[in-house]
């Protein structure tokens, strides 16, 4: 369709997303050179990207290890030297002593004066004018093998064809009104080429009008394809579950622990959707600590009373054990004993599993992603847990659901995760659930105590664990995350419990890595809980979920090199019984800025929300929602922690807009395709 484009050029474009026309026009520069005015010579500063004009004094090639082609050029206000590196003999010749020419590149200073090296350079005739641009030149985003001057001109030849056939205008008029957003053919050109006179400044901030409107836009397709995911949910079928009342209270009653306010409120907001015909979609929100499993354990014995079936999806071996045993022990007396699903099962447990599951007699089941794959049938499931919802994807939340239909439609579903998200992330992120919020930690809890500290004073730092240890008191030692390699992680884990159990001899000391087998993991978490081991040396396979309240203190290797939310999590695998507890972060110096920034934030406070407001200003939002496996989708041109502040005015112009259904399928077929990312539902 547009002159010039080959299928290799169109495969290179697909690798940038682009695969339509309209597409380059939502590619948007990452920023702008200023070739709309000529500096003169004489006023050249280095570091200045800039437009110049001048005549060839000099040309010669030099020999300072290698061959250098320099270029003297001069407009009478002063001179430039250009420098090539790599040039051919008709290059050389173009340069004649008279000849004159427009340059663009950055000034340094060299050994000769200010210089250029590699400008893009055009000979002028000798009646030409030096061609300054009527607008910015765009820079757009890289790909190999694509020139930024093939870049532009695809995207002249778009706007070309925009002014003939202008995407349509999707906002209404009062939304852009209200705020202040440019047409939609109007920005986009405006950011393609804008002219001299633009903010750049605001636009290199992704502050300008016009980019706010497209990000709006953007976001606003996101919002909507999310609540109609919600809404087509909300209209199916679901067993309305209730008159578990009795059983939850005898249950209550028997807890080792009151409830706090939080809890209850969150308690009571589950048994409500859960008594509606429609498939209840929760997300519950709070903290390391804030006692989530409870709340779910009252949610299945809901269920459970009412004689449908429930399952609790984890997304680890370990911490889905660790429920199935709290779960086990908690339900022991009501006789209901959760049946267990994992990847590493052997197969008789599995076929006695899968039997249980199929004919009803388990009534609560408990595992890994195990629980959607095949093979799995339920016999009549009707709620759906799924702790530590970020680990998963929104699909793997959907396959889950589809377990569950039946006759009776759809079953409840609640996530959770300790991630807090900051309001206006979970608004685009999770609005297709109902949100509710643990806000209260229990009562006695005291905030950890959390210093930083060089590792080398590594030796002070095995003196207070020898002296915790001794004291009765068990500490983690948690070790570095190298990259993404589970051999490295699991190497620096054997090394370091070498170290420590040649340093404490007296300390009873053991191991858990995540190349270890679910069973040989579980034991080691066993003996830990149950005081046989003193020093527990571990990978992050710690960190979500697990609960040893004697534990109360946490070192923490390379610490500079983990991101702020899994610090915070690990943290709050202490600081769960009635002692004062404490977190050493350990690291190597020197820090950079923002590692010192990250571990002072966790040296301030303990307050998982303000973590993750920190985490998403200094990281963004695709680490704190581990976009990588949540299948978040990627945006184009909005950014989640920049544009954060337009979600509250996206929200209100959703609901204006929903109200002409097919102007809203349109925006969200502009930005997200036909295919709809989210899945169907
Ligand atoms: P998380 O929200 O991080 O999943 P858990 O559910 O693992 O937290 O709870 C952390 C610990 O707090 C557990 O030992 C749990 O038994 C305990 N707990 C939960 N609720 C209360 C409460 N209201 N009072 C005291 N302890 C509680
Ligand atoms: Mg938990």
């Amino acid at each position: 369709m547009l002159r010039g484009v080959g299928p290799a050029l169109a495969r290179k474009l697909e690798r940038l997303g682009l695969f339509r026309v309209d597409d380059l026009l939502f590619l948007l520069p990452l920023r702008y050179e200023d070739r709309t005015q000529l500096v003169k010579l004489g006023a050249l500063e280095p570091g200045c990207r800039c437009l110049v004009t001048g005549e060839v004094l000099l040309a010669e090639v030099v020999y300072r290890g290698r061959r250098n082609l320099l270029v003297r050029i001069g407009d009478g206000s002063g001179q430039l030297t250009l420098r090539f590196f790599h040039f051919s003999r008709q290059q050389q010749a173009q340069f004649q002593i008279g000849v004159r020419l427009t340059c663009f590149g950055e000034a340094r200073k060299g050994s000769v004066g200010i210089e250029m090296i590699h400008p893009e350079y055009r000979l002028l005739r000798e009646d030409q004018d030096s061609a300054i641009d009527a607008t910015l030149t765009p820079i757009y985003p890289a790909t190999e093998g694509i020139q930024q001057g093939r870049l532009r001109s695809l995207t002249d030849q778009a706007l070309l064809m925009m002014r003939d056939s202008p995407p349509a205008e999707l906002l209404p008029p009062d939304v852009r009104e209200t705020l202040d957003l440019p047409p939609l053919a109007e920005a986009i050109l405006y950011l393609h080429r804008p002219p001299a006179d633009a903010d750049v400044t605001r636009m290199l901030e992704g502050k300008h009008p016009c980019q706010l409107r497209l990000a709006f836009e953007e976001l606003l397709a996101h919002y909507l394809s999310l609540l109609e995911l919600r809404s087509q949910a909300r209209l199916q079928p679901a067993q309305s579950i209730r008159g578990g009342e009795k059983q939850i209270a005898r249950f209550i009653a028997q807890l080792p622990f009151e409830l706090t306010k939080a809890q209850q409120r969150v308690i009571a907001e589950l048994l409500d959707d859960m008594a509606q015909p429609h498939p209840m979609m929760r997300l519950i929100q709070g903290d390391v600590g804030s006692g989530k499993t409870v709340v779910a354990a009252i949610a299945c014995l809901n269920a459970i009373a009412s004689g449908v079936q429930a399952a609790i999806m984890a997304p680890t071996e370990l911490l889905a054990e660790q429920h199935w045993r709290s779960f086990a022990e908690w339900f022991a007396p009501m006789g209901i004993e959760p049946a267990w699903l994992s990847g590493s099962q052997r197969t008789i447990a599995r076929r006695d599993a899968l039997t249980s599951i199929a004919d009803g007699s388990a009534k609560l089941v408990i595992g890994t992603h195990a629980l959607f794959q095949e093979g799995v049938t339920f016999h009549n499931l009707a709620l759906v847990v799924i702790d530590e919802q970020h680990r998963f994807g929104v699909h793997q939340r959907m396959a889950l659901r589809e377990k569950g239909v039946s006759d009776h439609g759809y079953p409840h579903q609640i996530v959770m995760t300790a991630t807090p998200i900051p309001r206006t992330l979970a608004m685009a992120a999770y609005a297709d659930l109902d949100t509710s919020i643990i806000d209260e930690l229990p009562p006695g809890r005291r905030p950890v105590a959390t210093i930083a500290l060089p590792e080398t004073r590594r030796d002070e730092v095995i003196d207070r664990v020898r002296s915790a240890c001794l004291a009765g008191k068990q500490a983690y030692w948690v070790c570095p995350l190298i990259g993404e390699s589970q051999v490295l992680d699991f190497e620096a884990a054997e090394t370091s419990y070498d170290m420590l159990t040649r340093a404490l001899p007296e300390i009873r000391v053991g191991l858990v890595h995540g190349r270890m087998r679910a069973v040989e993991k579980e034991r080691g978490m066993q003996a830990f809980k149950e005081g046989q081991i003193q020093l527990l040396v571990a990978t992050t396979v710690v960190e979500v979920g697990v609960d040893v309240p004697n534990a109360s203190l946490m070192i923490i290797e390379n610490a500079e090199r983990m991101g702020l939310a899994q610090l915070h999590q690990l943290r709050g695998r202490v600081g769960r019984g009635k002692t004062q507890s404490h977190c050493v972060l350990m690291y190597k110096p020197p820090l950079g800025q923002l590692a010192k920034t990250r571990l002072a934030v966790l040296r301030d406070t303990t307050d998982g929300f303000v973590v993750a407001q920190r985490d998403l200003e200094l990281r963004g939002p695709g680490e704190l929602l581990g976009t990588r496996q949540t299948g978040l989708p990627d945006y184009r041109i909005a950014d989640l922690v920049r544009d954060a502040d337009l979600m509250p005015q996206v929200q209100v112009a959703a609901e204006v807009i929903r109200r002409s259904p097919d102007r809203a399928t349109a925006i969200v077929r502009r930005w997200l395709g036909d295919t709809d990312r989210y899945g169907k539902v």
